[in-house]
């Protein structure tokens, strides 16, 4: 057979087992996975993955590149380029912070354009649920809206609201009547702006004072009354970057009551604690905010445990000066930009500091996101037939984070200056490489 690429002796790694294979790659597809050392090359690209593990292509079902309209502050172009730099090989689009925002037939094509004029790498595109678009979610999900996202509280611009409790349990009634799933940010509005204004009116502004004011109980009532919402209307739902073990074993729950519900969290939520908050500043600014360290380890066993269904950025970046104004933390822009980093946190922070297998880091960032929408098995998994979605690591490779690495239109992140252990070498999209760390290593 004629290949277009070959991936020569690596190991390769999917959800149930971790072992040595060639990788034949013909019109994007991954056509021949054969014992180690046997596959003929013929006039194939070659790579030579000797002691380099192959993953599945990260599906990251959560950032926001902005554009159109903010592309200022990313940009599908930089944006798919950190994900190609980090092994991710397609993504989900947030319907905000685009301005306008995803909530209209007319936008999703306007975007979609956009990101096939852009985007190195594959990518699906979510709609938006807010006050007023309810006739819209029909000829979202007909153009091919991966799923709706919507905010329980207030997003930190005016051009998405928030769904006030009316509009998601409408909302709700009509996602479920098309078989689609909604993707919520959960926290309470009423108790974050009562404990913001209490805070404020008292001038307790330090960071702890931020972390304080959206608690963990913030979250876990907002999740409480949408699963409710859920049970009541039959709509699945994905919860969002959940911060707390609290909330994941309350979804957990749920899912044992029958409720078709997923949790997803954050690389930063593993990887960072309100004391790197305190150190590294507005940068670390996020919400749901970053927790203690006994928080971060608790979430550690969730992962282990198997109840986080799925990793994901929220990459979600804005120019520095956004991160500079405001009197207090309270008032600077709330967001990680961290995409590019999320299977190199996962590695060190997992994997070799923590005992991770693997195998789960697939689960998480590529298997159960294809599954939970309907990509599977084209994507999340190496197997013949699947689209060759593929990214290649040195595990042992360590590198320390320098600005220049990051990708994005801004080089900010609170990874810079960290320590990862194992390094992306190469990344395939749909067979086509995207990205390569060592450009000698590859012949043509
Ligand atoms: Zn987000």
């Amino acid at each position: 057979m004629l290949f277009d690429t070959v991936i020569l002796s690596g190991t390769v790694v999917t959800e149930n087992e971790v072992y040595e294979a060639d990788l034949g790659i013909k019109d994007g597809k991954v056509v021949t996975i054969s014992e180690p050392g046997t596959l003929q090359s013929g006039k194939a690209k070659v790579i030579d993955a000797k002691g380099l593990h192959i993953f599945p292509g990260l599906i990251d079902v959560h950032v926001h590149f902005n554009e159109p309209g903010r592309d200022q502050w990313e940009g599908l172009e930089t944006g798919s380029k950190s994900l190609a730099a980090g092994g991710v090989t397609t993504f989900f689009d947030m319907p905000l912070n685009s301005n306008p925002p995803t909530t209209t037939k007319e936008r999703f094509e306007e975007k979609r354009q956009l990101a096939d004029e852009k985007s190195v790498v594959d990518y699906r595109l979510w709609g938006g649920l807010v006050p007023n678009n309810l006739e819209h979610l029909a000829d979202l999900h007909e153009e091919g809206a991966i799923g709706f996202k919507a905010f329980m509280s207030e997003c930190g611009t005016d051009d998405f609201q928030h769904a006030d409790n009316g509009t998601l349990l409408k909302g709700m009634e009509k996602i479920a009547e098309l078989n689609s799933i909604l993707a919520l940010h959960a926290e309470s509005n009423e108790m974050i702006n009562y404990l913001t204004d209490k805070a404020k009116k008292e001038h307790r502004l330090s960071i702890r004072d931020y972390c304080n004011s959206r608690p963990v109980l913030s979250e876990l009532e907002a999740v409480e009354r949408v699963l409710s919402y859920a049970e009541l209307t039959g709509c699945k739902l994905h919860i969002v970057h959940v911060s707390s073990k609290r909330v994941i074993d309350r979804i957990t729950e749920a899912k044992q009551q029958g409720i078709d519900v997923t949790a997803e969290t954050c690389p930063h939520y593993l990887a960072l604690s309100i004391a790197d908050f305190e150190e590294i500043g507005a940068t670390a600014k996020c919400a749901p905010p970053l927790r203690d360290q006994e928080e971060v380890e608790q979430l550690w066993d969730s992962l282990k445990n198997g109840d986080i269904d799925i990793i994901s950025s929220d990459h979600s970046p804005s120019p520095p000066e956004l991160k500079e104004q405001g009197e207090s933390i309270f008032d600077v822009w709330g967001g990680i930009a961290g995409c590019q980093n999320t299977l190199h946190v996962l590695l060190t922070e997992g994997y070799h500091k923590r005992g991770v297998p693997l195998s789960k880091i697939a689960e998480v960032t590529a298997l159960q996101p294809a599954k939970r929408f309907g990509l599977n098995p084209t994507k999340g998994s190496i197997r013949i037939g699947s689209d060759a979605d593929i990214t290649l690591v040195n595990l042992n490779e360590e590198f320390v984070l320098k600005k220049e690495d990051l990708k994005y239109r801004h080089k900010i992140s609170p990874y810079v200056g960290k320590t990862f252990i194992g390094k992306t070498k190469y990344t395939f999209s749909k067979g086509k490489c995207v990205f390569e760390d060592v450009p000698n290593k590859a012949s043509v």
